[in-house]
């Protein structure tokens, strides 16, 4: 059995779904399939997620939501008509919104998740239903009775262990089932939802759950490419990528998969494989354990803003036993995360998500650092980007930091910082965010062009 999860854009009109189906029927190992709501068709349009959510925030705010409801309803409606369903398919989805906002009014966390995962629920049913119209043997799966188990946070969900042995069971079933992702329930029966995007998560724990022999995920491009598209122009595909490389790329600001995703899969050890609804035939990206061939040391070149840098420096630092451990319980009593922390013998650097510091938090953390750990200088550097160089085949190979600095600094671009992990897959280098895209270009042109 495979997995098929379609993203946002690929259900997002009637004729992106009636793709959809033509690519489920035309494998018969495609039997699972997930589906996002209803995304963007073209830049003009909103999300259906992002109306869900403008109408929950209208709700808890008292305001009239009939203009939001109204979007949303208006979505399906356009969807259903071009599939030729019943009008009672719709009538059904609007007395489902007003309910969900009716029954879970006195909870704002719990309102806004169940608003939210109606826009894969509904496009799940709709897409049943209409395979059905056209004689195809297809059901939709309710999560909750089929055990998609999370901890209780909303927005921001986990899969609770326990739920694997249930979802197993969707093996023995026959036909094809038609799975919403994004949401699941906790073990008290209330629903909530994954981080956004969290879609791609639903169909990597179902692919394990049934233990899957390969999870595709369709999206609207053919391919993973090496560097973002937006940046560099016509960079080349990147035809397989371990799960590794591809986490550390997701996590940098490759948006083609959650960065959660890979979980699952990776410790079932099952391929995944990123396609094109728009063009399925096209060999798109196979993840894997290991690589099938190494050419490059590099596999993808990945590029994020929005960080910062915590730099203290204090002479003889390398000798106090602790320092490291202290400035990190500051952060910790603050719940704040760090992404790195390059340092040297008399100076550290912590490198976090700016949006992690709140009015307050920053003169706080920079005061007890000052006052508990009598420091020469604490300072904070703001607006960097991170840009991570990822790839197995930089592991022992000579020259690899050489050729990236060389290229940022012939771009004339100062380095603030750089930091190589243990394992050698990947190499981080912290420039100003203004500096981002040259430096991505330069680095791009350097492992990719000049051969
Ligand atoms: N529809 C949700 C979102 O836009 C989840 C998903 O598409 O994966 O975030």
């Amino acid at each position: 059995m495979k997995i098929a999860k379609f993203g946002g854009s690929s259900v997002a009109t009637a004729s992106q779904i009636k793709k959809v189906c033509d690519i489920i029927i035309s494998d018969p190992e495609r039997r699972l399939v997930v589906v996002s709501a209803p995304g963007k068709s073209c830049d003009e349009d909103t999300k259906v997620t992002d109306l869900l959510i403008a109408c929950a925030n209208a709700y808890l705010a008292n305001e009239n939501v009939e203009r939001e409801i109204n979007a949303v309803f208006t979505r399906y409606q356009e969807i259903a008509h071009g599939l030729n369903l019943s009008n009672g398919i719709i009538n059904e989805i609007a007395k489902d919104l007003h309910m969900r906002l009716q029954s879970n009014a006195d909870n704002p966390g719990r309102l806004v998740d169940a608003l939210k995962a109606s826009g894969e629920d509904n496009c799940a049913k709709l897409i049943a239903a209409y395979l059905r119209s056209i004689d195809v043997d297809a059901t939709y799966i309710d999560p909750k009775e089929a055990g998609m188990l999370l901890s209780d946070e909303y927005g921001n969900a986990r899969l609770l262990p326990e739920s694997y042995t249930k979802l197993k069971k969707l093996k023995d079933k026959s036909g094809i089932m038609i799975f919403p992702g994004f949401f699941g329930y906790t073990p008290d029966g209330t629903l909530v939802t994954f981080s956004r995007g969290g879609s791609d998560i639903t169909g990597s724990i179902l692919a394990a759950a049934v233990d899957a022999s390969l999870y595709e995920n369709f999206t609207d491009v053919d391919s993973v490419f090496v560097a973002n598209p937006k940046v560099v122009s016509n960079p080349k595909a990147i035809p397989n990528v371990t799960y590794r490389e591809m986490r550390e790329l997701a996590y940098a600001g490759f948006t083609v998969l959650h960065e959660e995703t890979l979980v699952p899969v990776y410790k079932a050890g099952i391929p995944v494989c990123i396609k094109n609804t728009n063009n399925p035939s096209a060999p798109g990206t196979l993840i894997t354990k290991q690589h099938k061939a190494v050419n490059s040391p590099v596999t993808g070149i990945a590029c994020d803003s929005g960080f910062c840098s915590i730099n203290v420096r204090k002479f003889l630092m390398n000798r106090e036993i602790g320092f490291g451990r202290k400035i990190l319980q500051i952060l910790e009593d603050e719940g704040i995360s760090y992404e790195h922390s390059p340092s040297g013998i008399d100076d550290m650097s912590i490198v976090l998500k700016q949006k992690q510091l709140r009015a307050g938090t920053e003169e706080r953390i920079l005061k007890r650092i000052q006052d508990e750990l009598d420091v020469d200088d604490v300072y904070i550097e703001y607006d960097l980007a991170l840009i991570i160089i990822v790839g197995e085949g930089m592991f022992h190979r000579v020259g690899v930091a050489a050729t990236a600095t060389s290229a940022i600094a012939n771009a004339g671009i100062s380095l603030e910082m750089i930091n190589q992990g243990s394992s050698e897959i990947s190499m981080m280098f912290a420039v100003k965010a203004d500096n981002s895209d040259d430096s991505v270009r330069a680095i791009y042109q350097a492992f990719f062009e000049k051969h």
